[in-house]
């Protein structure tokens, strides 16, 4: 039934937030490097706020689309900085595209992955390269859609596109940010990877394994 997968969106709400609690102070201290420090905080703030928001309306028996909403607004409001309005938009996004139906298709997953990304890079604008979230979020959509083409499950899907979001993020290491607060620090940002990349390679690592289970 539609709540059910209310609740799933919720359960997968709780998981992020644990991945990002766990990976707090990690994703400060490279946030410190050539930014503000606050990405592990921000990203804690926000993501507690969207838990609960979810919890919420999967109580009250929202739909997956209304309990994506309700996070994504709550992720917004609370956690301040660039990457909380990047993160509430990406996900009441997605919750806009699934809605609220009693069944779902593998197409529906393709449609709320790429409603995600898209959020994000129409809200942000960021270039591929710029050494931002955004180059850990298109080798992953890449991976996804790649994936679902050649018919495998979500869960299956899910495994390959956050192994190829980790990887990415990890090469950023590699780039000099030319988006964001990190800008003026760039060079000393060479050598450490983005903390928005690290930190969405996290997350989707997260909720792949969960889903799996
Ligand atoms: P702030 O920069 O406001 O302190 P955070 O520290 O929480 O916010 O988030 C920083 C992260 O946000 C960066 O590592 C980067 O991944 C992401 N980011 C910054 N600007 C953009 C943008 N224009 N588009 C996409 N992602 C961005
Ligand atoms: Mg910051
Ligand atoms: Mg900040």
């Amino acid at each position: 039934a539609a709540a059910d997968l209310g609740r799933l969106a919720a359960a997968v709400l709780a998981q992020v937030r644990d991945v990002v609690v766990e990976h707090e102070e990690e994703l400060g201290n490279l946030d410190a490097i050539a930014g503000d420090g606050d990405h592990g905080i921000g990203m804690r703030r926000g993501v507690e706020a969207a838990a609960d928001a979810a919890a919420q309306a999967a109580a009250s028996g929202a739909s997956v689309g209304r309990v994506l909403e309700a996070a994504g607004e709550a992720w917004s409001e609370r956690a301040g900085g660039t990457s909380g309005a990047l993160w509430g938009s990406a996900v009441i996004a997605s919750g806009l595209a699934l809605g609220s139906r009693e069944t779902y298709t593998n197409e529906d997953a393709i449609t709320a992955v790429t409603a995600f990304v898209g959020a994000i890079t129409e809200l942000g604008k960021a270039e591929p390269g710029d050494k931002t979230m955004v180059d850990a979020l298109l080798p992953f959509r890449e991976a996804f859609l790649g994936e679902f083409d050649g018919g495998t499950t979500l869960a299956q899907a899910l495994t390959v596109a956050a192994s190829a979001a980790r990887a990415a993020a990890a090469k950023t290491a590699e780039l000099r940010p030319l988006k964001g607060r990190a800008r003026p620090l760039a060079e000393k940002s060479l050598g450490h990877p983005d903390p928005g990349a690290v930190s969405f390679g996290l997350i989707a690592e997260r909720v792949a394994a969960y889903i799996h289970s």
